[in-house]
Parts: C-alpha cells; structure tokens; sequence
C-alpha cells in the first residue's frame, strides 16, 4: 500500500488537475450539445487540510463541498477572505442546523421533510434565505442517504413550499458500480424526477432546475443527463484516506 500524498504535493499538483477536470467537463458538455458554461464543478474537500482547500479555492475552485458539519466549521473560517461558497453534501442532523447555517449557501442533502421544516424555521428566525437541494437514492443502496425515487417528487413539492427555502434542484450520489451504463440509468432518473418536479408547477419549484450528480469516476456520465453540477474530490486533490 502506498503512502498517501502530503499537503505540498496536493497543493503543487492542483492547477493541473483542476484544468483537467475542467476539460473533462466541457468535452462531455459539448458531446452533449451543452453549453460548458452549464456545468458547475464543486470540489468535495472532505479530509482535505484547510491549506489545501485555501490553495484549491485560490486556484479557481470556489464552489467547495462538505460532507461532515464537524469539518465544515474546522475549515470555513480559514477561508473567510475569500469569494468562496459552501454547500452542505452530507447528511445533516438536526442538532447541527445552527452550526452549518453558519457557513452554507446550500444545503444539497435534504431528504426528508422534517429537516427542511427545520431549515425553514432556522431562517425565519435568523431572517435569512437557503438554498436547498432534495437528495434522492437513486441507486437504492441502502447505505446510500436520500429519498427513495418515488416519494422524491411529492418530497420536492413540500420543500419548494416552505418558507425561505429556494429549491434549486436535486441531487445523488449515483451507483457504485463498474458498470457505466447502470451509474448512467440512476442519472436519467435523477433528471426524469427533476423535469417531473418541474412540470408539477408546484409553488415554490420552479426554480429546480439543478442536478448535482457525478463524481470523479464517472463525471462524463452524469454530464451527458444534464449534471449542472459535479462534485469533484480524488480527481483534484489526490487519493484521501477514507
Ligand atoms: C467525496 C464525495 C464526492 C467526490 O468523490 P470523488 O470520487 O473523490 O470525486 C462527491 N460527492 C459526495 C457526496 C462525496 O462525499
């Protein structure tokens, strides 16, 4: 087994990757038909050092992602100088609303119904907006969070009528699998659910045009349906523990 990478080649090797996800993006973009300018990337800078996320940020990466509040509040202070955006991709307990509130823009995890009403009550009481995003288990893995694919759309109608939320999409963690096409098909879904969640015309949701899928793996996949944003980690930052 080899070591894993320290902060100084992390952070050397950062431009170039960046650049090269960068391209990976706008050709799937393109081979779509798509506009390149369409697909945000989000880096997912779980166990990444607050250096190392601060170089990545400097270096154009300015949408990051967390899946842990307990990282999220160790690294976004570090960060505050700079033009950057959190948004929430992990699951997100209730006892840790406050705290993430704190830093995020968006919450993209949310999956039940409960938990957005505490969002909601959050802003209202601190008189602020959220975006937010309805998680979905397309996969059905059942270690995987997220809303299974049938209750996604009622799900999505309730958020939207929430007050200060702003659905802006949805969001999987797609298959673990080898298999392209099986990881391909959970994204088709993700976007048959959005153009469903959209065509309902419920209050509230038409602004739900996002779909944060794809990863580093398989972010060709995910753009070819539609991904508007893919959350990037390995691909940019090397191999992680964990
Ligand atoms: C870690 C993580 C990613 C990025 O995964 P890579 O395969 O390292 O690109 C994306 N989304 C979520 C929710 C993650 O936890």
């Amino acid at each position: 087994m080899t070591s894993l990478p320290d902060d100084a080649s992390r952070v050397a090797a950062l431009p170039l990757r960046l650049a090269e996800v960068r391209a990976r993006a706008d050709a799937a973009a393109r081979a779509a038909g798509r506009d390149p300018a369409e697909v945000r990337l989000l880096l997912a800078v779980k166990t990444m050092s607050p250096q190392v996320v601060r170089a990545a940020a400097e270096a154009g990466g300015l949408l990051l992602g967390h899946n842990r509040v307990q990282e999220l509040v160790a690294t976004a202070p570090a960060l505050t100088d700079l033009p950057v955006s959190w948004h929430l991709i992990g699951p997100l307990q209730s006892n840790k609303v406050n705290a993430a509130l704190r830093w995020v823009d968006c919450v993209q995890s949310v999956a039940d119904l409960a938990l957005a009403r505490r969002l909601a009550e959050r802003c209202v009481a601190t008189d602020r907006e959220l975006d937010v995003m309805v998680q979905v288990n397309v996969s059905g893995e059942p270690t995987k969070h997220g809303v299974v694919p049938d209750g996604a759309v009622a799900l999505a109608a309730e958020v939207a009528a929430l007050p200060r939320l702003h659905l802006v999409g949805l969001m999987t963690v797609g298959a673990r699998s080898a298999d392209l096409g099986l990881v391909r098909a959970g994204y088709a879904r993700l976007r048959a659910l959005r153009d469903e969640v959209l065509a309902g015309g419920a209050p509230g949701a038409a602004g739900a045009l996002g779909l944060s899928m794809g990863m580093s793996g398989d972010l060709e996949a995910a753009v070819a349906e539609g991904a508007t944003i893919v959350r990037l980690g390995s691909s940019v930052f090397g191999p992680r523990a964990g």
